[in-house]
This record gives C-alpha cells, structure tokens and sequence, in this order.
C-alpha cells in the first residue's frame, strides 16, 4: 500500500490525497465485502451450521423479523482462543452470520438466538453502512492533512534530512497525527456506544431481552472483561458499553415494553 501511495504522489502532485482516498476507499469496500469469504477462510475454518434445533430456531426469528439470510456459518474460533463472538459480515448477497463454535459450546439456545438478534439489529438499523462511512470520512480527513503536512520542509529536517521525501513525511506524520487519531476515536467509539444500546434495545423488542442479558455475562466472564470499569476510561477507550450499563438499560426497554 506504501508503494502505491508513493506511485500516486510522484503522478499527482498535490491533489494525490484524493486519489489515495479514493484507493483505500475501494480497498475498504472490497474486504468488507469479501471479508468472511475470502479473508477468513485464510485463519479459520468456516462450515454452515448444521441443521437441528439451534437452526430451527434462527430461522424462526429471521423469517418473523423478515430477515432473509441463507448462510449461516460456525467458525472454529476454538483453535485459537476461547474468547466467544457473533458477527455479521459482509453486504448484500454476501452477507453472513458468523458464530463462533466457542459462543454454541457455552450458551442455551435463546441466547444464541438474542445474540443474533442483536447483530440483526446492527443490520436493520443500517449500522453497517454508517460505520463504513464514518470510517471513509475519517480516511480523507486523514489524507487531507497528510498533504497540507508533507508541503513543509521542516518535518523532514526535524527528521535529520536535508530534502524532504514522502516516505520521512509519512514518519513524522504518524508521530504527530496521535492527538487528532485520538480525538477522532472519541467521536467513533461514542457512535459505537451508542449504536450497541440500540442494537440490545432491538433484540429485546423483537426477541428476548432476558436470554439477551444472560447471553451478556457469559460473554463477559468468557472474554474477561471488567463489568464495570471508570466512566472516564470508558469515554476515552470503549467501542462497546460497560455490562452493567448494557443489563440496566435493557432491563429498562424490557418494563417499558
Ligand atoms: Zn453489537
């Protein structure tokens, strides 16, 4: 990817942050696309669930929320941790439900199912796309500033070179781009947040926000993770709300429904 940006900025001069967006836009595009079909295939081993009650009852949901969805696959996550996921992947006819052999191993079936339901629900409220864009929206921001940064010298003299080059402005660039990586990261992961209570809020309005809750603390003690960290911590550095945060406010959608 280096090489190719080097090659854009040798042909385009100045405007060659648009055509570097551009690029990894497509190459964005193209691995959330092809992402649980090629990629991960490379890591893990990937099989369509197997039919039976665990089928049966996915099924059942996706057709009562009018989710069609035709592959349904276990992955052996198993091999390498016992960390247990469920993800969705992928867009349009490539579109997947991934569960990890890991999460079937630990939880009842209603959990199972809630946790599907609120991945679904990460699809129907087009969370997907949106973080797509957000991501392609901080991409340019990012070039952007790359190339107003790599007009001055100074960088690559700070550097200890006499002439400055794209490879030493990219060096000095990533040293200096921390904050604002930061301050972009703060807004994502808020949105992130955000976006999980309404995916939980989903799943509990459409299935079962009991299932959904056990379905949490088993997750929580497999990938030991602290259920209840310092608010100040959670501002800065979590993509997903604390458990205890979660279990509250779907306790909250459960009375109110
Ligand atoms: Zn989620």
């Amino acid at each position: 990817m280096i090489a190719l940006f080097s090659l854009t900025y040798q042909l385009a001069g100045p405007s060659f942050w648009i055509y570097a967006w551009v690029t990894v836009a497509i190459l964005l595009l193209l691995t959330s696309m092809f992402y649980t079909s090629v990629l991960l295939p490379i890591f893990n081993k990937l099989s369509p669930l197997a039919n039976g009650e665990l089928r049966q009852s996915i099924e059942a949901y996706c057709s009562k929320t009018g989710f069609a969805i035709k592959n349904l696959m276990v992955m052996d996550g198993s091999k390498r941790s016992s960390k247990a996921n469920a993800f969705f992947s992928g867009i349009g006819a490539q579109k997947k439900i991934v569960l990890f052999d890991t999460l079937i191993a630990n939880h009842s079936i209603p959990e199972l199912v809630a946790v599907l339901a609120h991945e679904t629900g990460h699809y129907k409220l087009k969370h997907t796309q949106s973080g797509l864009l957000l991501s392609l929206i901080q991409t340019g921001i990012m070039f952007f500033v790359f190339s107003i940064f790599i007009q001055y010298p100074q960088f690559a003299e700070a550097l200890g070179s006499t002439k400055p080059t794209l490879e030493l402005g990219l060096l000095a660039f990533g040293i200096l781009y921390g904050p604002v990586s930061m301050a972009l990261s703060l807004a994502t992961n808020f949105i992130s947040r955000k976006h999980e209570y309404e995916a939980d809020a989903y799943a509990t309005k459409t299935y079962n926000g009991v299932a959904l809750q056990e379905a949490l603390k088993k997750l929580s003690v497999s990938n030991l993770s602290n259920p209840d960290p310092h608010p100040t911590y959670v501002f800065f550095y979590y993509s997903h709300p604390p458990l205890l945060h979660r279990l509250r406010a779907i306790e909250k959608v459960i009375q109110t429904a």
